[in-house]
């Protein structure tokens, strides 16, 4: 028997119901905000991800699904493990930055190679806003306003920790990192072996180690905060005032760095102490940089081309639904309101039935069982969930009337065909 691929979850109908209604319920929220909705191909160039991300990222070093397509010469492909870089490459390919500031969302399947476990798989699904074109800090406050407010509608609110940190720009964090690696190469014997690595690829993703040792050589360490400039320093500080100003609450947490390159400025996390390591459901930031770091690839000696600002965020959707589940799980519904039951003879009758109903009454789920006898047509119907069966056989169909069981109750009464399709006479 050929099986999914390890890591690669099939999501059956007992759990699409929960997916569609997440996916309703946030995209509401997104429109109540005024973003658009934009839909990005599931592969793209491995050079768009590695350019953008960064190479000594975890994604890059190691988790990205790559391969070569059968073109000539073959081009380098990978399979989306985000989606950012896929959108501000639209962005640019379609100059929508022209003369708009695109608040965009999309949602969809990304992949990872990582081990698998619970909250951490190879495909699985992020929502992903990116708001285009503001330098200012109430383009980030806006974002984490919107998923506050997320979190409000799918009764989360006191599961969700905000946290905040300033990356501040691309010199300072140089500042900084050289300061970083020169205390940290000094106790080089006292970290972990993954830290030992990153003192020499990415020294600042030590700041967020989950190793004992290493954050307790950490506590000494000099601080990111000391290295911002004034305009990062107030650039952060106006994010907090708006956060305050709407009722936001917010920590502040020194080590937040964030695994991929091309955040500046703000950086945030939403986490919650219900899903053990995997913590973090939604993580975001400013990356004014991108859109010049992607312009500039092609331009000559790769020089810096003016970049426009930009900030986004994705979440886990996976995470967010076991959390779901675990405190606040969405009410059972059944797929079905009706089901219309017929003698398999009269079987065009019944169909027929079903149909105009389906016409009239467009706020009704109606289901049929294919023509079999009416007594397993009676089984699927009290299988189904519905709160009433309308049996339409012979007799009814002489009398010119529906029998009606209320599911409930197992009480069967009659009445006129129309009565359904009159839309006052029963509601759902
Ligand atoms: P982590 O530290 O948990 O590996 P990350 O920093 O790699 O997360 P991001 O790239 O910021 O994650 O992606 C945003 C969100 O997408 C995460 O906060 C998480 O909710 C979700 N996510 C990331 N990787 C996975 C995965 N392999 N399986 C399920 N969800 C994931
Ligand atoms: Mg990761």
């Amino acid at each position: 028997m050929i099986k999914a691929i390890k890591g690669f979850n099939d999501i059956l109908p007992e759990q699409s119901a929960k997916w569609l209604h997440l996916e309703a319920v946030l995209a509401n929220v997104l429109g109540r905000y005024g973003y658009e909705h934009i839909r990005l191909p599931i592969v793209e160039q491995t050079d768009l991800f590695a350019r953008a991300i960064g190479g000594a990222t975890d994604i890059v070093e190691k988790e990205m699904y790559s391969f070569t397509d059968k073109s000539d010469p073959p081009t380098p492909l990978a399979l989306r493990p985000e989606g950012t870089a896929g959108a501000v490459r639209a962005v640019i390919e379609h100059n929508l930055l022209r003369s708009d500031t695109p608040k965009l969302w999309y949602i969809g399947p990304m992949f990872r190679y990582e081990r698998p476990q619970k909250g951490r798989y190879r495909q699985f699904h992020q929502l992903g806003v990116e708001s285009f074109g503001s330098p200012l800090p109430d383009a980030d406050a806006e974002l984490i306003a919107m998923t506050h407010l997320m979190w409000q509608e799918l009764g989360l609110k006191d599961e969700m920790r905000l946290q905040l940190n300033s990356l501040g720009e691309l010199d300072e964090r140089h500042a900084y990192r050289e300061a970083l690696v020169a205390y940290l190469t000094d106790k080089h014997d006292q970290l972990d072996e993954d830290s030992k690595r990153r003192l020499t690829t990415n020294p600042l993703r030590i700041l967020d180690s989950k190793e004992a040792s290493t954050q307790a050589v950490l506590s000494d360490a000099p601080k990111l905060a000391d290295f911002l400039g004034a305009d990062s320093i107030i650039h952060f500080e106006e994010v907090q005032t708006y956060l305050t100003a709407l009722g936001i609450d917010y920590e502040i947490n020194p080590h937040l760095v964030r695994g991929l390159d091309y955040y500046n400025k703000t950086v945030f996390e939403w986490v919650t102490d219900k899903l053990g390591s995997q913590a973090t459901v939604c993580a975001g930031g400013r990356y004014d940089g991108l859109i010049g770091q992607l312009k500039s690839i092609g331009a000559r000696n790769d020089k810096p081309v003016k970049s426009e600002p930009a900030v986004g965020f994705a979440m886990g959707l996976e995470r967010l639904l076991l959390l779901i589940d675990a405190v606040a799980p969405f009410a059972e519904t059944s797929a079905c309101d009706i089901f219309v039951v017929t003698h398999p003879e009269v079987y065009s009758a019944g169909i027929n039935y079903a149909q105009k109903l389906r016409y009239d009454r467009p706020d009704l789920r109606i289901k049929m069982a294919s023509a079999t006898s009416l007594k397993s047509q009676m089984k699927k119907a009290d299988k189904s969930g519905a709160a009433l069966t309308v049996i339409l056989a012979q007799q009814e169909l002489e009398d010119n009337i529906i029998s009606i069981k209320n599911m409930q109750t197992g009480e069967q009464t009659t009445a006129a065909q129309d009565w359904l399709s009159a839309a006052e006479n029963f509601s759902i």
